[in-house]
């Protein structure tokens, strides 16, 4: 079964439990258009062609929105299955946009940072040349592969193009902060999961329907990847939540220690020696299939996709999955799964801040103006003027502390934090509303698609289809 093919089987799940018709339910799964394109650049004197992809699934919403991938495992099938996941994401957590993924059949680490570019600027122009980049109708972002750095290229180019666009700068999110960029993007898909499992944790039903109980302090975590997300993800609720990592597979092999290791020290010993082998303090396994199935609270897979599949779904021994990838768990392995007890919470929810803090992005580009700019200092002195009134009618002295606290105007990063945290708050209630009050969805992922689809059938009905 493809990766395409299986996203396709669960969202056909979500609709057999939907009144929804078969011309409506093929236009929605369907993919809108697609583009791939062949372009040589001369590296070193020869010239090598390179093929990309750009899908739009759905332009219910426009601007349609997602990643851009650099890899050598990227192909069509991959595209269009990650584009479709945007879509319902994008829909589950409110953030007004069609879904939309693009790839680059490359291997970045085969290239210097002068090649990079030629490469990004000459892909950057087949997209918008061909209508597949403008802020108006298709924003990419960072994915695997590619960062802030691409990003930055990606805009100047964009910009080059077209320099009547007076909103070019909204033309991709995930930018470099001194260049449109919003305070926190970079983290937000990994500070997203911390979030959303937080808000999971709240929920003491549902954390002893998936075998566990308490809080997320002292659970023990696999982390498989620690690229930007996986590497986040951990890290945050190691110093925020006390998480312990017991073990972090990566492509080298995997390191484990039972009693935790330090996210961000082996992340500096990845950067420095390129991968995990030979970390102090831990032991190594070369094989890191193997140590996916390991026994643990809850496994963390932030790679690639169908990572868990009908081969080592019966092995795997954790009570949750907290899917930070896109489509780390196929359909086969998703019913494995169901039927052992272990709890998938869905990609679609639980990956989703990365696009939601991109909105934020977005946003704040068409605005021309960051976040907090006006309010900032009113929001201060309000706070100021609270702990006076406090001081004068009591007589008595507020603890600095406290008083930091209280007049501590917000800036962007608070603000986008708190429309993070709220947006993931809110999905997670929804989704286990709509498990709890519709007893043909006995899943997480089933009815994060049932809302999804929802919202996009009632966009559909609003505004006709022509
Ligand atoms: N690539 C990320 C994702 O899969 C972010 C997409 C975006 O911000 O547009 O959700």
């Amino acid at each position: 079964m493809s990766f395409k093919q299986s996203v396709d089987f669960m969202i056909n799940k979500a609709l057999s439990v939907l009144d929804v018709s078969k011309g409506l339910a093929e236009a929605i799964k369907g993919c809108n258009a697609i583009l791939e394109v062949r372009f040589p650049v001369e590296i070193d004197g020869k010239v090598e062609v390179f093929t990309g992809w750009r899908a739009t699934h759905s332009t219910h919403r426009l601007p349609a929105k997602g990643g851009i991938r650099y890899a050598t495992s990227v192909n069509l099938d991959e595209v269009e299955a990650l584009a479709a996941l945007m879509t319902y994401k994008c829909a589950l957590v409110d953030v007004p946009f069609g879904g939309s993924k693009g790839g680059l059949n490359i291997d970045p680490s085969k290239y210097s940072r002068e090649h990079m570019e030629k490469i990004t600027r000459r892909f950057t122009r087949e997209l918008a040349t061909k209508g597949f980049l403008s802020p108006a109708t298709n924003v990419p972002a960072p994915d695997l592969g590619t960062g802030q750095r691409e990003m930055a290229w990606m805009v100047d180019t964009y910009k080059h193009l077209f320099p009547e666009d007076i909103n070019y700068i909204a033309s991709v999110t995930g930018k470099p902060t001194n260049l449109g960029g919003v305070m926190g993007r970079l983290e937000a898909t990994g500070r997203g999961l911390a979030f959303g499992l937080r808000e999971f944790f709240r929920h003491s039903t549902d954390v002893r329907a998936a075998g566990l109980d308490g809080e997320l302090e002292g659970k023990r975590f696999v982390v498989q990847g620690l690229g930007n997300v996986g590497f986040n993800a951990s890290s945050i609720m190691s110093d925020e939540d006390g998480i312990k990592v017991t073990a972090i597979i990566e492509k080298d092999g995997a390191i484990v220690n039972d009693l935790g290791l330090d996210v961000k020290a082996v992340h500096e010993y990845m950067l420095e020696s390129g991968g995990v082998e030979g970390f102090p303090d831990a032991k190594y396994h070369r094989d890191g299939s193997k140590v996916l199935e390991k026994e643990c609270d809850i496994l963390m897979p932030a790679a690639f996709e169908s990572v868990i599949n009908k081969e080592n779904a019966v092995r795997i021994n954790a009570k949750i999955i907290a899917e930070a990838a896109n489509g780390p768990v196929t359909f086969e392995a998703d019913g494995i799964l169901r039927e052992r007890g272990i709890v998938c919470i869905p990609d679609a929810f639980l990956n989703a801040g990365g696009v939601i803090v991109s909105y934020f992005e977005w946003v704040r580009n068409l605005s021309h103006m960051r976040f907090g700019r006006m309010e900032k200092r009113l929001d201060e002195l309000r706070g100021v003027q609270t702990v006076r009134a406090f001081e004068e009618l009591t007589g008595k002295k507020i603890p600095t502390q406290i008083r930091q606290e209280l007049t501590h105007g917000a800036d962007e990063l608070d603000l986008v934090n708190s429309g993070l945290d709220d947006s993931m708050r809110l999905a997670f209630q929804q989704i286990r509303s709509v498990k709890e009050l519709n007893p043909k969805v006995s899943d997480y992922r089933t009815a994060a698609f049932v809302i999804s689809i929802e919202k996009i059938v009632s966009s559909y009905l609003d505004s006709g289809v022509y």
